[in-house]
């Protein structure tokens, strides 16, 4: 039976971290406050828009919201984003993306104050996560599967990796911080000839398809570390990750489940996010 990497256990000890981050803050008369940007009323979007306000209700984070309609035009939107630019008040910023498809989705992003962009919206912080430099903040969910390996103390230092997915949000990256913690990596996607086999030499795989239970047994091996970064609804009307995970647990050493795993890590980075851009507003 595989070991279950549990969101929770990671999350908690993350949250001491940021609890002790704000009680700090605080003390400096400075409450860390995250802006929310949303367009329209996507419900992936509302579902992790309450993850994180709750989040932030917990650790002492404020957070304000900014709600638009989904037929919001650029400028209105850029006026927004300029408005919580010059928000002294505010340190850290969400904005939901896919943007509708009317919008100029790099020009709205690369908008945004780098100092609040915690969440790698901007071409800016994303060099960051290739370049290895210190700009900005990386993004939030593959921060958060690293965080899973940290936690579990699961050394990547010369261990085969791959990842499933190649999207700027979460494959692209995830691989990067993977490389920068020593492990070889393969980036698999659509094109990728025989993937199967690419997947079962990995020791660690990162899967980030969009595909409910796109991988299952026959992608994977025994020993492997698995992390599943997939929020998916499957027939039945229950949330679903991208492995399998019936047909892979068996044949694992560890993994991720879905609810469970990466996607309430993901929160509490986000707001750990916003809580360091406060503290480095309060020593610039
Ligand atoms: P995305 O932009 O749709 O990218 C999906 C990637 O997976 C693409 O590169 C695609 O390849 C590849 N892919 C799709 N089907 C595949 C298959 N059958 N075999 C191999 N590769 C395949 O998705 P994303 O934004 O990266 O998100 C990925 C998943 O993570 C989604 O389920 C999303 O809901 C979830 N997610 C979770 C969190 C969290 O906090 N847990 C946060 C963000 C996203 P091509 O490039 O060739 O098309």
């Amino acid at each position: 039976m595989a070991k279950q990497l549990l969101g929770k256990e990671v999350t908690a000890a993350l949250n001491d971290k940021i609890k002790s981050n704000v009680a700090q803050l605080q003390e400096k008369g400075i409450t860390p406050t995250l802006g929310i940007i949303r367009v329209g009323e996507n419900g992936s979007d509302i579902s992790y828009e309450r993850g994180a306000t709750k989040r932030c209700e917990t650790l002492g984070v404020a957070f304000e919201k900014f709600l638009l309609p989904e037929d919001v035009t650029e400028k209105e939107l850029l006026e927004v984003i300029d408005k919580v630019n010059k928000d002294d008040k505010i340190h850290g910023v969400l904005l939901f993306r896919p943007l509708p498809k009317h919008l100029n989705q790099s020009v709205i992003e690369n908008a945004l104050d780098p100092a609040k962009d915690v969440d790698c919206m901007t071409d800016g912080s994303m060099a960051g996560v290739f370049t290895g430099k210190q700009i900005g903040f990386p993004p939030c969910t593959p921060q958060a599967c690293m965080e899973i390996l940290d936690h579990y103390g699961i050394d990547c230092t010369g261990k085969k990796a791959v990842v499933v997915g190649r999207s700027l949000v979460v494959g692209k990256p995830a691989a990067m911080m993977l490389v920068k913690k020593n492990a070889t990596v393969t980036i698999c996607h659509t094109r990728t000839v025989d993937m199967p086999s690419v997947v079962r030499e990995a020791d660690i795989v990162i899967v980030a398809a969009g595909r409910a239970g796109v991988i299952d047994d026959t992608y994977l091996s025994a020993g492997q570390i698995v992390i599943d970064v997939g929020i998916n609804v499957n027939e039945e009307g229950k949330l679903c990750g991208d492995v399998d995970y019936a047909k892979a647990e068996p044949v694992v050493e560890a993994i991720t489940p879905v609810p469970g795993g990466v996607g309430s890590v993901t929160t509490s980075v986000l707001v750990g996010h916003v809580v360091e851009a406060a503290t480095r507003k309060f020593m610039a």
